[in-house]
């Protein structure tokens, strides 16, 4: 399941060259291109889901694999101990910009909150 024009299924189908640090059968981790942390990697399904509610909705097991992923991009990244967020941004207003479901891994510094 893919969009022709989905930036990030067009990563998952290796059209568009990306810093992979994780993959699995079902999901793909790769370095955000504006990272906004010392870590900031970016887990998706390889399928095509728009919205963590939808991904959700669609595939029982898919969203503990992202989120099982994320924890292993974490300890991969030696960040799982000392702290991490993993932010889903879900919709306009909370600054999605690519609809293509995505969890952010950001560590590597203190994070404050709220969030912006
Ligand atoms: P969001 O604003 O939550 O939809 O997040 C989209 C993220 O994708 C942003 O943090 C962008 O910096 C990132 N991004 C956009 N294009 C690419 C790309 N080609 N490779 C890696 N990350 C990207
Ligand atoms: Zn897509």
């Amino acid at each position: 399941m893919s969009e022709a024009d989905c930036l990030f299924c067009r990563i998952v189908a290796k059209e568009i060259p990306a810093d992979v640090v994780h993959e699995t059968e079902r999901t793909l981790a790769f370095r955000d291109i504006d990272p906004q942390a010392p870590t900031h990697v970016l887990v998706i399904p390889k399928d095509h889901y728009r919205d963590a509610a939808a991904l959700a909705a669609a595939d029982h097991g898919l969203a503990d694999e992202v989120i099982k992923a994320a924890h292993a991009v974490a300890e991969q990244e030696g960040i799982a101990g000392s702290g991490y967020r993993l932010v889903f941004n879900t919709g306009p207003q909370a600054g999605q910009t690519v609809f293509h479901v995505h969890g952010h891994v950001l560590g590597g510094r203190g994070l404050t909150w709220p969030p912006g």
